[in-house]
């Protein structure tokens, strides 16, 4: 079974309610497949043991090995006289509303087995598990980077040039971040633990924000006018050690 999850189910776990198709206990015969609630009877090949000996020749000379017995399929009992709903196996097909918990941190592709959840064992048995296979819906901002998130802030020009206070989202709500005047863009923020959980831990990821500065594509007259005053003003040069220390940075990036 597929399950969907958003990144905020993921961040703090979840609980699934499905309708399920699976096979389920016979109302009719209450799981037991014999009819009219006759009981089963003791299977008389192995005895209600569920194994039979067989004596096989071989070069050493007769030898006994233990098998699963045939008649009962190793369950020791035999039913005369079989449910008409299940045709004696105590189960079968219909629906059934499966409650699941998911723990946080899990993602894409990860299987989980729950146990018991599965289809319902012949004669009131054991119930097998049941899997559910995890996918992950795309959230509208953040991108999950194994348990790290990553944020693409835009800033405006006048943003990165003076600085000031943003919101960033993260899954447990708005956290507020403070821009350093003259913030280049490709620079990165490392908010620690803002990330999702690992799972079967307490351990958090963090929530990286990459820094990137928004262009105008059209101008105004007057919006064109001030930037062209602006092109030749001494701080918007930058000097040659700026031009060093952004080439280190850039170069550090293919390390
Ligand atoms: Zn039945
Ligand atoms: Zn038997």
């Amino acid at each position: 079974m597929k399950v969907a999850l958003t990144l905020e189910e993921i961040n703090t776990g979840v609980t699934k309610k499905f309708k399920l198709k699976k096979l389920v206990p016979c109302q009719h015969c209450k799981g037991t497949g014999a009819k009219d609630g006759s009981a089963a009877e003791t299977c008389p090949d192995c005895h209600g043991s569920g194994v039979v000996m067989r004596t096989q020749q071989s070069f050493f000379g007769m030898v006994q090995t233990q098998t699963v017995c045939p008649r009962c399929g190793g369950e020791g009992k035999i039913i005369k006289d079989r449910c008409p709903h299940c045709s004696g196996d105590g189960v079968v097909y219909g629906e059934e509303i499966v409650e699941i918990n998911i723990p946080a941190g899990v993602s894409e592709g990860m299987q989980l087995s729950v146990e018991g959840k599965g289809n319902a064992g012949k004669h009131n048995g054991y119930n097998g598990n049941l899997l559910v296979l995890i996918e992950e819906v795309p959230h509208k901002d953040l991108v999950r980077d194994e348990n790290d998130l990553v944020y693409n802030l835009l800033l405006t020009v006048p943003q990165a040039a003076l600085g000031g206070a943003i919101e960033i989202p993260t899954l447990d709500g708005a956290v507020k971040l403070k821009i350093e005047p003259g913030t280049q863009p490709g620079k990165m923020l490392r908010l620690r633990g803002k990330g999702l959980p690992e799972l079967n831990t307490n351990r958090r990821g963090d929530m990286i924000v990459n820094v990137s500065v928004y262009i105008p594509e059209t101008l105004s007259r007057d919006e064109k006018q001030a930037l062209e005053k602006l092109q030749t003003s001494d701080h918007f040069q930058p000097t040659q050690s700026i031009k060093e220390k952004l080439f280190r940075k850039f170069r550090s990036y293919f390390d």
